[in-house]
């Protein structure tokens, strides 16, 4: 079983390496993993996917401020076996921090051509978890590659989709979960600050991202400008509190290159009720507010701020008459504000209204 293993500075610098590097380097077709060229270097420069890498973010930050170790399994597969393997968080107490990967064994399985880093790629972009490498399939389901094909039979031959590192559900929730999940829509494009949308999803949904289809999961579908999407997590109370929120969009503007005159902020449902009175509350100010399907109260003491509140008329849960004097002065903000109302649409407009093109040109204009 190879093990191999790395020691990181307080700036998540590899100071060392150790173990059966070079071996899987070679095994991996990486070359460039050898020890003496990563050395000195930035961890981040070889994680590749936003999300997982604000996953270790915080892991670390948790591991370094508990002292407590963290083990979690994750998966390193090749396009026909599955490779079992643990992940350690060691840290040393003087802010260093030691990783080790450990292969728990492999199995064999049918061919999978698009985990072939040689693999010829269509436009289509699927994502895959970097933790477990499971791929998302239609109603936000993730499924072992070979069980996803009758979705995606791309995956098994030629020209096999592009895929795109993201975290499940489950995996979002490993070892106490994330606090937020970073996914970038730059392209790898942006050469300098880029927009930050925020967006909160809504109360009742602990599993946020399999029932929802949120703004993290749509993909390319929305809108071709760059930006970052900060999703802040809520698993557990379904209450926002401002200082969390606060707290995780101060950590993420300082890690991140965000433009801070372009933060926008979206919710829906209780996520939209609260970024409302986030946005009337908070010391910084936002560029834009799109609210869907939630309950606001009145416009006062709202900052200079567009609006775009959108709302489904057959809504039974935040009826489109408890909120209709609030839409009714929206207009009055100006600079565009606006309030859209589906005729046909119940709660769950966000749907709908996040694949609408219009709506991210109205907010990242
Ligand atoms: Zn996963």
């Amino acid at each position: 079983m190879s093990i191999i293993s790395w020691e990181l500075e307080t700036d998540n610098r590899i100071v060392s390496v150790a173990g059966d590097w070079t071996s899987f380097a070679s095994e991996n077709g990486a070359p460039e993993l050898a020890p003496a060229s990563v050395v000195g270097q930035s961890l981040w420069t070889f994680v590749h996917g936003s999300e997982i890498r604000s996953m270790y973010t915080q892991m670390f930050e948790r591991a370094r401020a508990t002292r407590e170790p963290i083990r979690f399994r994750y998966r390193c597969d090749a396009p026909n076996y599955r490779r079992n393997m643990r992940m350690s968080i060691e840290p040393a107490g003087d802010g260093r921090l030691y990783l080790q990967s450990e292969m728990l064994g492999e199995e064999p399985r049918p061919w999978i051509g698009a985990l072939d880093r040689e693999a010829r790629r269509s436009d289509t972009l699927l994502d895959i978890c970097s933790v477990c490498r499971r791929v998302h399939v239609p109603h936000s389901r993730w499924l072992e590659p070979e069980d996803a094909a009758e979705h995606h039979d791309a995956l098994l031959g030629e020209d096999a989709p592009m895929l795109v590192e993201r975290l499940c559900d489950d995996c979002v929730q490993i070892h106490g979960g994330v606090r937020y999940l970073v996914t970038d829509f730059t392209g790898g494009t942006a050469d300098g600050p880029v927009p930050l949308v925020v967006f909160l999803h809504g109360g009742g949904h602990d599993r946020f991202l399999l029932r929802l289809q949120a703004p993290p999961r749509l993909g390319g579908l929305m809108t071709d400008r760059p930006f970052l999407l900060l999703s802040p997590v809520d698993p557990a109370s379904h209450k926002w509190q401002d200082a969390d929120l606060d707290g995780i969009l101060e950590q993420v503007v300082s890690r991140y290159p965000v433009d801070t005159s372009r933060i926008h902020l979206t919710g829906v449902s209780a996520g939209a009720t609260e970024i409302w009175n986030w946005a009337k509350r908070a010391e910084r100010s936002f560029a834009s507010l799109v609210p869907i399907a939630g309950y606001l109260t009145d416009v006062g003491g709202l900052p200079r701020t567009r609006v775009c509140a959108v709302h489904g008329r057959r809504d039974k849960v935040v009826p489109l008459e408890a909120v209709s004097d609030i839409y009714g002065k929206i207009p009055q903000l100006g600079d565009d504000s606006r309030v859209i109302v589906y005729d046909d649409g119940e709660h769950d407009v966000w749907s709908r209204a996040y694949r609408d093109p219009d709506i991210w040109s109205w907010m990242l204009r």
